[in-house]
């Protein structure tokens, strides 16, 4: 495969895992790391996630791998799971952004797998968008970064369409730091001592989690209220905003205005397609994108995350008339 070659001869590479497109250096080459953080426009401090073919691979990276660690990797590898253990000196410190650890995840994307065993050496992968940006899920998403990589391999849509679940084991404290497809309720069957981190952001011990993150052009903004209250508010709006609602819901036809159905009862679609809206209503030259909330179950922990993180925060309340 000569996607393996690029990697190998320390270029930088785009390739498809489940969750979402990533862009990859090898793990032992400055260069090609330094790459991928300009590449991005990447923050130095924010660490990069490795990605191994298989668990075996995460004794020459990791020190003080637990029994709980080893369990977790039984269970959820290949997936969507990236665990922060003690790192060894090996791993560099523009990967763990100077931290003492690292976070390791095993893919379960059939090419993101027979890439990693052909390249034989853990690969260094953030999300394939630039700093701040919606992530990328389909194909067309990474053409945009064409001339800033060494290659690109396509893959077709990523099945979860949300990053991994980011569970710290290096502390005291299980964290999860970043929710995903792997669910803190999932992880809380095998490790029932797990807390999902809700301190201030500033002081995060991901610092991923402190920057503005996933954000189209338009403004991604919280739509609370019944859904009486919102069909008034659609009627009433401007055609530069659009919509993010559950199907279920018996709403205005319009043609002429985007609202993006996603059933309630399929959250996993609503995430797989929720980073593809983003990028669509900007293309669409959309002001406004409002969301609903989704219940936060399953799937809908992860995806009432990225909604709040893509809003920073803007909520509008609308009361009954
Ligand atoms: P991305 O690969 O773009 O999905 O981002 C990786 C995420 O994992 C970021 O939020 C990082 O801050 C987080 N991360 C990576 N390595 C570590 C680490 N050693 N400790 C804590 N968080 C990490
Ligand atoms: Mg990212």
């Amino acid at each position: 495969m000569e996607a393996v070659e690029i990697l190998l001869r320390g270029d930088t590479l785009i390739f498809p895992t489940e969750t979402v497109y990533g862009l990859g250096a090898r793990f032992d080459h400055d260069q090609a790391l330094r790459s991928v953080f300009e590449a991005k426009g990447r923050p130095a401090d924010n660490p990069l996630i490795l990605h191994v073919a298989d668990a075996s691979w995460v004794e020459e990276i990791a020190d003080d791998i637990s029994p709980r660690a080893h369990e977790l990797m039984k269970m959820f590898w290949p997936g969507p799971l990236s665990l922060v253990l003690k790192k060894k000196d090996r791993v560099s410190h523009l990967i763990s952004a100077g931290l003492p650890s690292v976070a390791v995840r095993c893919p379960s994307h059939p090419l993101a797998r027979r890439l990693l065993q052909e390249v034989g050496v853990p690969v260094a992968a953030p999300s394939a968008n630039p700093s701040g940006r919606p992530s990328p899920t389909r194909e067309i998403d990474v053409l945009e970064m064409v001339g800033k990589v060494g290659g690109i391999l396509l893959g077709g849509d990523c099945e979860v369409g949300l990053e991994s679940t980011v569970l710290d084991l290096s502390g005291e404290r299980a964290l999860v730091l970043r929710p995903g497809a792997v669910t803190t309720e999932e992880l809380k069957e095998f490790l029932p001592e797990v807390e999902r981190y809700t301190g201030d952001p500033e002081k995060a011990p991901s610092p991923g989690l402190r920057y503005r993150h996933y954000a189209p052009d338009a403004s991604v903004i919280v739509l609370r209220g019944s859904e009486r209250a919102i069909r008034s508010f659609i009627v009433s709006s401007p055609k530069t905003s659009c919509f993010l609602l559950p199907f279920e819901w018996d709403l205005p036809f319009d043609q002429t205005r985007i609202i993006a159905f996603v059933p309630e009862s399929d959250l996993e679609a609503a995430a797989s397609q929720f980073y593809a809206l983003l990028r669509d209503a900007d293309k669409a030259g959309m002001k406004e994108i409002y969301v609903v909330e989704f219940p936060p179950e399953g799937i809908g922990e992860a995806l009432t995350d990225r909604v709040w993180r893509a809003s920073g925060g803007r909520v509008k309340t609308l009361e009954d008339a």
